[in-house]
């Protein structure tokens, strides 16, 4: 009997999952591989959180599989040496991935479908993660879109999303796979494979994150069950802006790792519509489908801007007066959540505690490094790439790119948040903030948002104490913004003249 090998990469679920569906076809043996390759990822190999994410989604897929009785080969090494030894070990006569848009895996998997075809073996990539993919929605003139609206219209006009295919039924592995190593529980050196890889931190930091989340296909449909069945629809576009309620769906590392594909998520919505016709769960829909759309818009960007996550988009900001930090005093301070603003605070102890954070936090917390500390977005970037369990190249480069005003349909770069406004409108009671700055819960609500503008008497009646308890604010939020302004119009000035 052939075999066909499937590649798992980023779309670790069975479900939705057209590469596994193709290698299954008429019953075909099928070796289902996953292949650790930091270094090909070229300077964006996976940070900490995501790796403490990438081993817990693989023990689930190797469950998964397990049941089904095929054994996930785990292999760290050159992803194509990998499939070609694979190949030539199992006589597999085809191989079969979803893709992947980050540029150097489109570089990467153009280069290995051509090395294995040209050996005979027959490679094959598929959609699994995106409704739209990048090259398939132009404008009128055959061009990139680089306004989200416009870009969202144009996919919606491309009609509904194809259905989500069920699992296939997976012949069980023959004899000749069993007998891999990798396939069989150990490796050549007589290691755990999964193990072996080190995804985990060797300090144990993530026991937040297990409280939190639950890896994997299972988990991903449990997150996306619960969001639907908590009326998430009816309450999105009132909830999606308050970081003190649950009111989104926390999909974004189930959707990065691919646990659940667009089109599942898309088909869920539309049966539980069917079922509601209350107005505010369309409202609620039509926005929620939207941030999907988002994901789809960032991809779009990076697949027509390979160096969007390096370069700004609109080029004036490649020389944008950035604010000097010789000892990484500013840049510390934001990281760990002690700039002494509290929304900013809260959110980056929210990122570094939970791997995750509310989107309308990350905006303000984006804008305090890039507007008020004048700090060159990449740094936020990086970190957020290293924290983040959701970390994805394509959305964490719009994001910051947004944030800083340089990037596809970004905020302006003279409308700057105020994170003390921006607390106050969407944390009124200042419940998020207590989370996360418990020593800012012993004030009284109204004075959690700018605390050293309570009177010294309230500070001492709850006994805080601004730069012994809680830090005093690392820059003045006026002056940094009128420095940010004035800095602004240096670079505006060569485009005008
Ligand atoms: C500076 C900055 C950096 C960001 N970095 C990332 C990142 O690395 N990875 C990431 O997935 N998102 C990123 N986002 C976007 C957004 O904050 C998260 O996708 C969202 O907070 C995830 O929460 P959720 O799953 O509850 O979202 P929901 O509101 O439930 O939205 C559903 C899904 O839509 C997608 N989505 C929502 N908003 C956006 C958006 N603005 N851009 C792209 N996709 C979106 C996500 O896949 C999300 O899971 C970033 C935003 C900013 C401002």
């Amino acid at each position: 009997m052939s075999a066909a090998i499937c590649w798992f990469r980023r779309d670790l679920r069975l479900t939705d999952n057209p590469a596994l569906a193709a290698a299954a076809r008429d019953g075909r043996a099928v070796i289902p591989v996953y292949i650790h390759a930091p270094a090909e990822a070229e300077g964006w190999a996976p940070g900490g959180a995501s790796n403490w994410w990438l081993h817990h989604s693989l023990e689930a897929l190797t469950a998964a599989l397990a049941a089904r009785g095929l054994p996930l080969v785990i292999r760290a090494g050159d992803s194509l040496l990998v499939l070609q030894a694979l190949v030539e070990a199992t006589g597999a006569d085809a191989v079969h991935w979803n893709r992947l848009y980050d540029p150097a895996f489109i570089r990467r998997d153009m280069a290995i479908k051509q090395a294995l075809r040209d050996q005979g073996v027959a490679a094959h990539s598929h959609n699994a993660s995106l409704l739209n993919e990048p090259w398939t929605v132009q404008t009128g003139t055959g061009s990139d879109y680089k306004a989200f609206t416009p870009f969202w219209r144009a996919c919606r006009r491309q009609g509904e999303p194809p259905e989500p295919e069920p699992a296939p039924t997976l012949p069980a592995a023959s004899a000749g796979i069993r007998a891999l190593p990798g396939a069989s529980g150990l490796d050549e050196a007589g290691h755990e494979p999964l193990q072996a890889l080190q995804l985990l931190p060797g300090v144990d930091w993530a026991a937040s994150l297990r409280d939190r989340w639950i890896p994997g296909e299972a988990g991903a449909g449990e997150q996306l069950e619960t969001f639907l069945n908590n009326d998430g629809l009816a309450h999105y576009a009132t909830r999606r802006d308050q970081p003190a309620v649950a009111g989104t769906s926390r999909l974004s590392p189930h959707l990065h790792f691919g646990e659940i594909g667009p089109r599942q998520v898309w088909q869920a919505v539309q049966h539980r519509l069917a079922g509601d016709s209350d107005a505010d769960s369309r409202e609620g829909a039509d926005r929620f489908l939207a941030e999907i759309g988002w994901r789809e818009f960032a991809h779009h960007v990076l697949y027509h801007h390979p160096d969007f996550p390096e370069q700004p988009l609109n080029p004036r900001f490649a020389d944008f007066p950035w604010q000097e930090d010789p000892d990484g005093a500013l840049l510390t301070a934001w990281q760990r959540g002690e700039t002494g603003i509290p929304l900013v605070d809260a959110g980056m102890r929210e990122l570094y505690a939970t791997g995750w954070m509310h989107n309308r936090v990350r905006m303000v917390v984006g804008s305090f490094l890039v507007k008020n500390l004048r700090l060159p977005w990449q740094a936020g970037e990086a970190w957020f790439w290293d924290t983040l369990v959701d970390a994805d190249l394509a959305s964490n480069s719009l994001g910051w790119q947004w944030v800083a005003g340089s990037g596809a349909d970004a905020a302006p770069y003279f409308r700057i948040f105020n994170p003390v406004r921006q607390s106050e409108r969407f944390d009124p009671r200042g419940d998020y903030i207590a989370r996360w700055v418990p020593t800012l819960a012993a004030l009284p609500p109204k004075h959690r948002h700018a605390p050293w503008e309570a009177p010294e008497s309230v500070l001492a009646d709850h006994g805080v104490t601004l730069g012994q308890h809680y830090p005093h604010p690392i820059v003045d939020l006026k002056a940094s913004r009128q420095a940010a302004l004035a800095a602004f119009e240096q670079i505006k000035k060569p485009a005008e003249s």
